[in-house]
């Protein structure tokens, strides 16, 4: 399988080349060349499947012969270790649970399986890659625990000091091995700023091969298609069409369910429930294109003025803004309307959604299900992540999981960096 970048002004590349790179040279997102549908047969016996082989069958194309089927399916095992459940809220909405992972948010399985991979590529070379990222919460903890111990791969994590919860700060500053955490003294985008700096800058990327872990990754992007696949599976028997709503920042996660779509899975439509931050809302109103700065919400893994993989969405359907508008739709709601929803949920099933996946069950209630239509909606953190809003909006306890508990008591380990000079020097030391 070749990658081309969407800007198509850089060469085509192979899997491992367009996961070491990260992003094509032209600054564009890779996009595989070809997606080519599974036979219906598989789609007819997935009950008989199991999320090993579902994987497997859902992603080999994508990776090409440049990991062998053995190696591929060892690393489904180990990246795939937990359970996906659909649990049923109402007579036909449920939600696809997510969270199940190392850090509890669904950024574990792109995060491990990306990771992974460049473990399998610098098997047999001495090279060593540097995972460099920003985050302002849930990627940063992912990308630590997926990558933590990975031989020939350093990782990087910038965060806005404060600006975290203590959860997501401990689970990106306790890990200590292979992890570093750079504590910025600024706002997300300061870190992310920071991160594009060392990207485009010649004196460190002529000494280190630097990549990134967000959703621009392929690697990191593609496994997430196959939580669609998995929910269908589950659902199959209620001989309903089914319709998924997700939670969207990057618009990596909904994008990757366009890809389970085109290769065969049925699905009635996508949905994607965005907080206030609305670019991809309004383009579907106007079919103009307007990015803004990012405002902060309480789903804050959302706050993206600019959502970086609508351009692979638009790409799947040809760049028909028609061929879009009929298989997908968006929404935006703002927060008080998502506490609501919160506590709908709550009443009415006693059901703990957190703020991400509130927004997606929102999301289902504006589609407006008909009769023979299932609404699926994407529950992408456990509600402990956001465990202040969550206890005071629904006034309850979470009781923390042993996932969590684990990093509560380590010791937070991190280097205080105050501007671009010292993260080169930190690189380049
Ligand atoms: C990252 C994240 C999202 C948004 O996912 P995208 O793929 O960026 O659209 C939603 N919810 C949570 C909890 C997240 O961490």
């Amino acid at each position: 399988m070749q990658y081309y970048s969407l800007h198509n002004k850089a060469p085509k590349v192979s899997f491992s080349e367009a996961v070491i790179k990260g992003l094509a040279p032209d600054k564009g997102l890779y996009f595989p060349e070809s997606i080519t549908p599974l036979p219906k047969s598989f789609f007819d016996n997935i009950e008989n499947l199991d999320t090993i082989e579902i994987g497997f069958q859902t992603i080999k194309q994508f990776v090409g012969h440049e990991i062998p089927e053995n190696e591929l399916r060892d690393i489904l095992k180990d990246v795939l270790s937990f359970d996906f459940p659909v649990i049923d809220i109402t007579k036909n909405i449920g939600t696809l649970e997510l969270f199940h992972g190392p850090t509890m948010a669904f950024k574990d399985v792109g995060a491990r399986f990306m990771a992974r991979c460049l473990e399998y590529f610098n098997k047999d070379n001495d090279d060593k890659v540097t995972v460099l990222v920003a985050t302002s919460g849930d990627t940063g903890g992912a990308v630590a625990q997926g990558f933590l111990g990975v031989k020939g791969v350093d990782v990087v994590i910038l965060y806005p000091s404060g600006k975290v919860s203590d959860i997501q700060e401990r689970q990106l500053t306790t890990l200590g091995q292979n992890i570093t955490a750079l504590e910025v003294d600024g706002v997300f985008d300061d870190c992310q700023d920071m991160v594009k700096k060392a990207f485009l800058d010649e004196s460190i990327t002529n000494h280190m091969k630097l990549t990134s872990a967000n959703s621009i990754n392929i690697a990191r992007w593609l496994p997430q298609l196959f939580y669609f696949v998995f929910a269908y599976k589950q659902l199959k028997n209620k001989g309903k069409e089914i319709v998924f709503s997700v939670p969207s920042g990057n618009f990596g996660n909904i994008c990757a369910g366009i890809v389970a779509h085109k290769l065969g899975l049925p699905v009635k439509h996508f949905v994607a429930a965005t907080n206030v931050n609305d670019t991809v809302v309004r383009y579907m109103k106007t079919s103009n294109y307007e990015p803004k700065p990012s405002k902060a919400t309480i789903s804050n893994a959302m706050d993206v003025g600019n959502p970086s993989n609508f351009i692979r969405i638009q790409q799947l359907f040809d760049n028909k803004f028609e061929s879009l508008k009929s298989n997908f739709s968006a929404y935006s709601f703002d927060d008080v309307t998502t506490r609501d929803a919160m506590k709908e949920v709550y009443n009415k099933s006693k059901y703990i959604a957190d703020p991400h996946g509130a927004v997606g069950y929102l999301g289902l209630k504006e589609y407006d299900l008909q009769e023979n239509e299932y609404g699926v909606f994407l529950e992408t953190a456990h509600p402990v992540k956001f465990m202040d809003i969550v206890e005071k909006t629904l006034n309850v306890k979470i009781p923390i999981p042993p996932q969590i508990q684990k990093v509560m008591n380590k010791q937070k380990v991190s280097i205080k960096t105050n501007d671009y000079k010292k993260l080169k020097e930190f690189l380049l030391k």
